[in-house]
């Protein structure tokens, strides 16, 4: 029987990939045998290390890096142009750069600064990457767009106004362009995770509240970034065919 998760012969983007969920992400893909561009926004040293530990893995030029601010359509322009004339046609874009407030302020408090910051980079960021990856991820079969959004959509807390916003906007926006892909075999899909230890969840919270958060899950700890980049790769995987215009939420049950 042929490995179903196998990604021989395949190209992926990655956003976000020097840190967190999206390094873990590249990690498994390229150990599934895609070719991949591991970008970056201002972390170049970690996104080269993540591109070292592949190519060491893998063979050189499995992986190369890119910078790319995700809120910027010449940036987002460019880093297709990239990936397609180092590698050919791209089959698999996963956009998991993000921002988060972590000062967590009320609706009522929320700085019209911050509010438009995490929306250029987690709203128009996931538009300007669906809109470069519908016209430029190959057809006929293989092709694959994942936004990581979050489950703080669905738990809607105190807080996260803003953020939950944008990403409740991306989990919109993707279902509507899978039924705008018709015809092409192209599946886009959001992935949610819960809280996951990295940098971004410990952002501005004291040790009580992470061991309060990390209750509040059935597991009773926090997610880690191997808990979500496995789910990532098997929609973008040839057993994800079936699974498209879906929001799966990776939270371990989280409320
Ligand atoms: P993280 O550790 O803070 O990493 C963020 C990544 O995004 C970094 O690679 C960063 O690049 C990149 N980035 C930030 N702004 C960017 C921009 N404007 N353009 C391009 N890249 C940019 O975050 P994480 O926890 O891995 O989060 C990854 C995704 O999961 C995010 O979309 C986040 O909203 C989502 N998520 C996280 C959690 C959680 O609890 N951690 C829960 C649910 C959803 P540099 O390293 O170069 O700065």
């Amino acid at each position: 029987m042929t490995d179903q998760c196998s990604l021989e012969g395949r190209v992926a983007i990655v956003t976000g990939a020097s840190r967190g969920i999206g390094r873990e992400i590249v990690l498994h893909l390229a150990a599934k045998g895609a070719q991949v561009v591991v970008c970056y926004r201002v972390n170049v040293e970690k996104a080269e290390e993540v591109a070292t530990i592949i190519n060491k893995d893998r063979g050189v030029g499995r992986a190369i890096t890119c910078q790319v601010d995700v809120s910027k359509a010449s940036d987002v322009g460019a880093l297709f142009d990239r990936a397609e004339q180092t590698f050919g046609g791209v089959h698999i874009f996963v956009n998991s750069a993000g921002v988060a407030s972590s000062t967590y302020p009320t609706v009522a408090e929320t700085p019209e600064e911050e509010w438009e910051f995490i929306f250029n980079v987690n709203g128009k960021g996931a538009f300007l990457g669906c809109r470069e990856a519908a016209k430029r991820v190959v057809r006929g079969g293989g092709g694959r767009i994942i936004h990581i959004t979050s489950s703080a959509v669905g738990s809607a807390k105190p807080g996260y106004g803003a953020y939950a916003a944008s990403k409740a906007a991306a989990e919109t926006m993707i279902k509507i362009l899978a039924r705008e892909l018709r015809g092409t075999k192209i599946t886009a899909n959001c992935v949610a995770p819960g809280p996951v230890a990295t940098e971004m969840f410990f952002a501005g919270k004291s040790e009580a509240l992470i061991e309060r958060v990390a209750k509040e899950v059935p597991f009773e700890r926090l997610g880690e970034v191997g808990d979500v980049a496995p789910v990532v790769t098997f929609l973008v995987s040839d057993g994800g065919d079936w699974v498209n215009a879906q929001v799966v939420r990776a939270n371990g049950g989280t409320p």
